[in-house]
């Protein structure tokens, strides 16, 4: 097969064959932009390399071939002692994954063209500052040799030449760093470093495709959901070089400010350096403004580019590129990552310059970034003064203890603290620390630094160049003016002003959130507008209904006010607590009273006008809508005091030779009422059935309520629900009861009555069950429980975490719907449903109903509605909106 493709032949669309900077290498080939010339491997070589252990038959050859045609065009030759051709070896992947994988750099350098690129430059600091980048690259990716033990080299050269940076070193100080380098590299390898060119590149590459597996990269896709299976490809290119003097140089760009959304160009570029100098935040960099004094022609290509490449691709573009000598090169672009502020306004912006339409722009914002943009922030008036403020980076208000190092912040964090990992600058390395901690703090870098790339991709908040704080990471702590900050101490930080305060400081709602609560916003602000924009969108374009799960009057407002269109889910449980228990307790205790009926019956009635007040409430805050009012789902013994509590205390009161009581008939019956399985036990319409006057008590509260809303001149839309049934005989038998009293009270509008689908047999009999249901209502917790045969409270703490790390599942099922096995449950259940009865109404109660993933899998089966927790309404419209354009 054919492996190898010239940048001429691909173009942007090519992904998952190029992956995403070989695709966009092309692309900007294409278009004619100067892009230095080369290849790409394609990520089928790479799943092919990694499924054989060894590189495909005939890959090197298609290497040598192509590789041929760039030395044709640029009249120079890889290993040629006179006039060396250097080449880089860059990973690259469907979806970007900064600085997860390899990249080689000045591949090609040997004792020898070391010589001939000193004499072709006429720079041998230069050649020989390259030499030394190449064998400290090539040591540490490709042959495993610690980063830290090139690095103690350098800092033992600088400190020995009495310098503080890198680019003051001598030619001389660098001669002496290679060979250090090469003994650095002897000593871990055992090997001297290659002196064949090509041996070299071959190396290189089987590295690149080795650097998939690594376990960072593993784990930040399964952070970012990002499949395993992928591969990468693997760019090789021709050098050009950013460290050949003052008027050389590198940087990188963004077509628009990727905190904010905000026109116009932003960057950082760092003169006489190569790589990966200023995205590792070695140096401080200068704002991209500058580059304009430093060299005006290289700016003004620069910006005229980046116009070109903006609209070409119709979105925010970062971009990275490298002047040598006065001539800029593109090294790279891509339709960048930003805030969630900024996907918003952007999408916004780029209507309002005609260049998409609203539907795109609804494509291109998510409801994760909407539910960020709903999270706290810090309440300004109650916040101290700040101990610094470095760059936001990434925004959020985030509090937390700080740690040092990623496997501290690791562990603090499983232990329950919440953590802020404190460094100087962020590496790859610090992936499973910046995963754990609440928000990220460093005290170098720009918004283009590891942290901030890394951060603004995950959602979490992130402050970098802070540049007053010392940080000592060997002795764990910080200093900023004399204040010392040890691990554990707590800082906060916010994202969006770059503020550093110690302690925590008290937070109150984000102005998105204070908009969806009905507050109008003061003046004319960017970002609300735009979510007003495309939430009117998603609302006029969704298919499915949004409501809520609210079991207060107070909830069901606020769901009301975030937009909900009616109750999905009124649990009705907590109707049973706090004062009430005694009334439960009385009800579980009839079963062995004399005059059984008579006491139930006295508990029962007792309940109901409680109840019927607080449907009441519900009803009113929700006039004119509908309710879905679950019967009492959980086991009854849930309201009764613990088991050793009990029996401690009976314990007690008969070693002091006290008649117990009331405690020693509820002890029976706690101890008559225990389960092995409380989960497969009696509840839901078990209890039903088994309690008599039980859910007969709850449907008449509910008419009631309805009726005294009715009388009032309300218009209550109460529907009843019916859990955990497996049957349709369970389902005709509560119904038979329940429409019994509804007629007995009368003067209401229809009530339906309908049952949740949660158990499998239900699903799978859902057609018979609809015969007695108006209505079905995926009850996709319990359904993923009972489908998997795992129950939710114990997985988390003994193996999920291992089935996510052997990719059994990729995300947790509880978090978003198993698609091919309890999605195919919900499919099959609805359209047996809808062929038995036409008119059923059919949603999803439960935590699937907030999460994007199954929110478009549920549009996409024809669901009518999804419901979620009041919090989560604004994002469930948002996809419901999303998953119809
Ligand atoms: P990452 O995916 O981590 O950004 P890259 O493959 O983009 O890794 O490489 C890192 C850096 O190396 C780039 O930002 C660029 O500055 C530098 N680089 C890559 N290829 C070349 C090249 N051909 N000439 C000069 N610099 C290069
Ligand atoms: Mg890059
Ligand atoms: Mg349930």
């Amino acid at each position: 097969p054919k492996y190898v493709f010239d940048f001429v032949e691909g173009g942007k669309d090519l992904k998952d064959l190029l992956g995403g900077k070989g695709a966009n290498l092309a692309e900007m080939t294409r278009l004619g932009l100067p892009v230095p010339p080369g290849f790409t491997i394609s990520t089928e070589a790479c799943r092919a390399y990694l499924a054989g252990g060894t590189v495909p038959d005939g890959l090197f050859d298609q290497v040598n071939a192509h590789l041929q045609l760039v030395e044709e065009r640029l009249g120079k030759a890889l290993g040629d002692p006179a006039n060396p051709l250097l080449l880089s070896v860059r990973s690259g992947g469907k979806f970007s994954m900064p600085g997860m994988m390899d990249t080689v750099l000045d591949i090609g350098l040997t004792d020898v063209s070391v010589q001939g690129l000193a004499a072709q430059s006429g720079d041998p600091r230069f050649a020989w500052d390259s030499y030394r980048r190449l064998i400290g690259m090539f040591g540490k990716t490709v042959c495993g040799v610690p980063g830290e033990a090139f690095e103690h080299e350098l800092d033992a050269h600088k400190s020995h030449a009495g310098v503080a940076t890198d680019a003051e070193l001598s030619t001389a100080d660098l001669r002496h760093l290679v060979d250090a380098y090469k003994k650095v590299f002897h000593d871990h390898t055992g090997r001297e470093f290659p002196q064949a060119p090509h041996e070299q590149l071959y190396l290189a590459i089987e590295a690149v495709f080795k650097s998939w597996n690594t376990e960072r990269a593993v784990l930040y896709r399964r952070q970012e959901r990002i499949p395993q299976d992928l591969g990468t490809a693997v760019n090789v290119m021709a050098m050009v070089f950013g460290n050949l003097g003052p008027d050389s140089g590198t940087g990188v760009a963004f077509t628009r400010d990727p905190a904010t959304g905000v026109r116009g160009v932003y960057g950082d570029y760092l003169a006489n350096a190569q790589g990966e100098d200023v995205v590792a935040g070695i140096r401080n960099t200068v704002p991209l403004q500058e580059l304009e004094r430093i060299d005006r022609h290289s700016h003004h290509q620069l910006l005229s580019i980046m116009d070109k490449l903006e609209h070409h691709y119709r979105d925010l573009c970062d971009i990275e590129f490298t002047i040598e000598r006065g001539k800029l090169w593109m090294l790279q672009t891509r339709v960048g990552k930003r805030t969630p502020a900024a996907a918003f306004t952007i999408a916004a912006q780029l209507v309002d310059e005609g260049v998409i339409d609203l539907d795109e722009a609804l494509r291109r914002v998510t409801g994760a970034q909407l539910a960020q943009l709903m999270f706290p922030r810090f309440d300004r008036a109650a916040a101290p003064e700040p101990l610094a403020v470095g760059v936001p980076a990434s925004p959020g208000a985030a509090s937390g203890r700080v740690v040092f190092d990623a496997a501290r912040a690791a562990e603090r964090a499983t232990a329950g603290d919440k953590v802020i990992l404190v460094r100087r600058e962020t590496n790859p390395d610090d992936l499973p620390g910046m995963i754990a901690a609440q928000g990220i703090l460093t005290s170098r870098g720009g918004k283009t630094s590891h942290a901030a790339v890394v951060a603004r991709g995950m959602g979490k908040t992130c402050v970098c160049g802070a540049d007053a704080l010392d940080v000592d990471t060997d002795s764990a702590r910080f200093t900023v003016d004399g204040t010392v900050v040890s691990e554990g101490d707590v800082v906060s930080i916010d994202g969006a002003t770059g503020e550093v305060f110690l302690g925590e400081v008290p937070v109150h709602p984000s102005p998105v959130a204070r908009y969806f609560e009905g507050e109008e916003p003061a003046g004319q602000d960017a970002l609300l507008d735009a979510v007003h924009r495309l939430m009117l969108h998603a609302d006029r374009s969704r298919r499915m209904e949004v409501r809520a799960n609210a079991d207060t009057g107070g909830d069901a407002a606020r769901a009301r006010r975030f937009g909900a269109e009616g109750i999905g889910l009124c649990r009705t449980e907590h109707m049973f607590l706090g004062e009430r228990r005694a009334l439960v307790e009385r009800l579980i205790l009839a079963e062995t009273a004399a005059d059984a009926d008579g006491e139930r019956e006295a508990a029962l009635a007792a309940l109901l006008p409680l109840q019927r007040a607080d449907f009441v409430e519900i009803f009113e805050a929700m006039d004119g809508l509908p309710v879905t009012v679950r019967l009492i789902d959980p086991p009854l013994h849930e309201f009764l005091p613990p088991l050793e509590e009990l029996t401690a205390k009976v314990a007690r009161a008969e070693a002091l030779g006290q008649d117990p009581g009331r405690d020693g008939a509820l002890l029976g019956a706690v101890r008559r009422m225990h389960e092995q399985n409380p989960m497969l036990g009696l509840r839901g319409v078990r209890l039903g059935l088994v309690v008599p006057g039980l859910f007969a008590m709850q449907v008449r509260a509910i008419a009631e309520a309805a009726a005294d809303c009715a009388a009032r001149g309300r218009s209550p839309r109460p529907e009843i629900m019916v859990p955990l049934v497996a049957a349709v005989q369970e389902l005709e038998a509560v119904r038979a009861e329940a429409e019994r009293i509804l007629d007995e009270i009368g003067g209401l509008p229809h009530v339906r009555i309908g049952t949740m689908i949660e158990v499998p047999r239900a699903a799978v009999t859902a057609g018979e069950i609809a015969g007695a249901a108006e209505f079905f209502s995926f009850g996709t917790n319990d359904l993923t429980q009972l489908g998997w045969g795992f129950s939710r409270d114990d997985v988390e703490g003994t193996f999920f975490p291992r089935y996510l790390g052997m990719g059994i599942f990729g995300v947790s099922p509880f978090e978003s719907l198993d698609v091919p096995g309890v999605g195919r449950l919900v499919r099959m259940a609805a359209d047996e449903g809808w062929a038995a009865r036409p008119d059923l109404k059919i949603g999803v109660c439960g935590e699937h109903g907030g999460d994007p993933d199954s929110i478009h899998f549920f549009h996409a089966i024809g669901l009518d509605y999804v419901s979620c927790s009041p919090f989560r309404v604004p994002v469930a419209r948002l996809e419901a909106g999303r998953a119809a354009v």
